[in-house]
């Protein structure tokens, strides 16, 4: 399967920044995998324009579970379409530490993103007293029975593993943690969608940067990864590209 690179701009960046994007392209102008970046709602339509033509998908961070309505502040999943996008991450670590987002209403998000024509990039990860508490598994399984909508396929939906105690702590999991919850969540989804499981995407994030990508990318069942920090420099997202 063709591996993904998704960088995740968070609250971060302005017109400007888009210079990145320039970079990014004029650097790698066929990537050995797809690449896709989430810039903040009011960056999608200008990074859709300049990525216009180019192998860069673009990706919204959220979007409402309603098609439209009196929902100050909020997104409707076709407004991202409209805006130029083909993805959406949902359920981060944190829209759901930030914004209270529970797995139903993830699952909500996920279902109007699919109605929509969006890829769902679908976010579970362990805290880490869960982790200690010896609990990651049985976390991650209820987040996945909880948040991935029952109609998602391999085309449709991303899983992303993002343990929450290594988002921008530069601490990742050991490789063979990484690779227990990636085998895991394969055979969850399997037992939930069949043969179609071997499809699905999984991605790891967690401090992901140019100097650990290529290790974590040769695990088993990792098929790309979701980036924060490193993906806001051309020159970093360029290289975890180059390492997939
Ligand atoms: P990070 O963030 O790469 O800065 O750790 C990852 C994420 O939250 O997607």
């Amino acid at each position: 399967m063709r591996k993904l690179a998704a960088g995740n701009w968070k609250m971060n960046g302005s017109t400007a920044a888009l210079a990145e994007v320039s970079a990014l392209l004029a650097a790698h102008p066929a990537p050995g995998c797809d690449m896709l970046l989430c810039p903040p709602a009011t960056l999608i339509a200008p990074m859709a324009s300049a990525a216009r033509g180019s192998a860069l998908l673009i990706g919204g961070q959220d979007c409402h579970a309603k098609a439209s309505g009196a929902h100050t502040g909020d997104i409707a999943a076709a407004m991202l379409v409209d805006a130029g996008a083909s993805h959406v991450i949902l359920g981060h670590s944190e829209r759901r530490a930030d914004h209270g987002e529970t797995d139903a209403q993830v699952r909500a998000k996920a279902e109007a993103a699919l109605a929509a024509g969006l890829i769902a990039v679908v976010c579970v990860g362990e805290t880490e007293g869960e982790r200690d508490r010896g609990v990651t598994l049985e976390v991650i399984g209820a987040q996945l029975a909880g948040s991935v909508p029952d109609a998602a396929a391999a085309a449709s939906v991303v899983v992303a593993y993002e343990p929450v105690w290594a988002i921008g702590t530069g601490r990742t999991p050991t490789l063979p943690e990484i690779a227990e919850v990636h085998s895991f969540i394969r055979a969850r989804l399997t037992e939930r969608f069949g043969e179609d499981a071997a499809g699905f995407r999984l991605l790891y994030g967690g401090s992901v940067k140019p100097s650990n990508a290529a290790e974590i990318f040769a695990l088993p069942h990792v098929d790309g990864a979701l980036v924060g920090g490193a993906s806001l420099k051309a020159a970093d997202f360029g290289a975890i590209v180059a390492a997939l």
